[in-house]
């Protein structure tokens, strides 16, 4: 089959592979000038440091199976991520762990005290937290919340927590020990040459063209037997029926010799300060040595016609516009949508490897 393919993020290199190894000829149309996606890594020219252009990306997963894919195209360097917050003129360790804990509170607790005093402060009320600020309500409770997640949530995704579903805090762990690993999935790496390597590798197959630049379109359809689509699903209908929200992300560059901040993640919670996070991306690459350093400062707005979306925004009272996109997309009976932006939801790598790997299997169920 002649394939056309809309994007050469991960989702749809991973489909573009298999596919090419059972013998289809795939073409994909890659609007920007690079493979990859957000998750794009560029060396830069001046310090060598490898940068993460769209934002932090750290590979973590539960999914064994998703780790031996990643790992058959790129060798994935041990990293774990430790992250930093700066908060009322202090600077903690995340996720909330022991070490925050007491930090915060000026205490020496165990474990079990930790755990007891916490069980305190919760709002045991909240029996079915549903929004964003009633899961860390119930769950670390009003001063935690507060210090932690309610300026940060609010700069982040530009409404109030108490709007934001309860999902996006149930990515975070909180610890009653000293684990400062930000994630809990078993696998945690990053790749060694950076990811947009790993992705052209995944792409390298005499079966798959790839072009750069290129936008592509509905008319061009027709010339494919089946198409798979990771743009935008609103940008798909020409946003007919309105736009669905998106934050996008500003990225401040700033260089210095040495070292700047310490670390490769700096959160900055209080509302006050405009930014979300700093960003030194020498330290995703411990195992590399560089004299200068490259430091991102990381803004999020509201995702305007011309920006790059980068999240796309679920809140908990639903949105009846999206519903119809969907239905539309799932009628398709020649296009199927993949990915962050195709399927609207906020995805990890992994789970965006996952999924592709799913749809494919269904996929080719429906075309044997
Ligand atoms: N979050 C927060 N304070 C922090 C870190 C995270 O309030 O210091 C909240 C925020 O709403 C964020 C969500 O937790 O969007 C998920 O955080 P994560 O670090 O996974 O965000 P990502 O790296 O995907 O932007």
């Amino acid at each position: 089959m002649h394939i056309g393919m809309a994007g050469a993020g991960l989702s749809c290199a991973v489909i573009a592979r298999e596919l090419a190894e059972a013998g289809h000829q795939i073409e994909i149309f890659e609007r920007r000038a690079h493979v990859a996606g957000n998750c794009h890594t560029e060396r830069d020219e001046k310090s060598g440091v490898m940068v993460h252009i769209y934002g932090p990306h750290i590979f973590h997963t539960d999914d064994d199976e998703v780790w031996a894919y990643v790992n058959r195209f790129m060798e994935f360097k041990p990293y774990v991520n430790r992250v930093k917050a700066t908060t009322k003129g202090q600077v903690f360790s995340l996720p909330i762990n022991l070490h925050t804990i007491n930090q915060f509170f000026g205490k020496t607790f165990s474990p079990s005290e930790a755990k007891a005093f916490i069980e305190q402060q919760a709002d045991l009320s909240i029996t079915d937290p549903q929004s964003f600020e009633e899961q860390a309500l119930r769950f670390v409770g009003k001063d935690l919340y507060e210090a932690f997640f309610k300026g940060y949530t609010q700069k982040q995704w530009g409404v109030s927590p108490t709007e934001l579903p309860a999902s996006i805090l149930k990515r975070l762990p909180v610890r009653f020990n000293y684990n400062d690993n930000y994630f809990f999935h078993k696998h945690q790496g990053m790749p060694a040459e950076g990811y947009t390597r790993m992705v052209e590798r995944i792409l390298d197959h005499p079966n798959i063209q790839v072009t750069l630049g290129a936008d592509f379109s509905r008319d061009m359809i027709d010339r494919f037997d089946h198409v798979f689509y990771s743009g935008p699903v609103d940008g798909f209908y020409g946003y007919d029926l309105g736009r669905l929200p998106y934050r996008t992300l500003d990225f401040v560059r700033s260089e210095a010799e040495g070292e700047v901040q310490g670390t490769a993640v700096m959160n900055y919670c209080d509302a006050s300060v405009p930014f979300t996070r700093i960003t030194e991306h020498k330290h995703f690459a411990p195992w590399e040595e560089h004299d200068r350093s490259v430091c991102y400062t990381e803004y999020s707005r509201a995702c305007s016609e011309e920006d790059i979306p980068y999240y796309p925004v679920h809140l908990t009272k639903g949105d009846a516009m999206l519903d119809q996109y969907q239905a539309r997309a799932k009628a398709e009976p020649k296009i199927t949508f993949v990915g962050r932006l195709g399927t609207y939801r906020y995805m990890d790598m992994d789970v965006t490897i996952r999924s592709a790997m799913d749809v494919l299997s269904l996929w080719k169920l429906n075309h044997a």
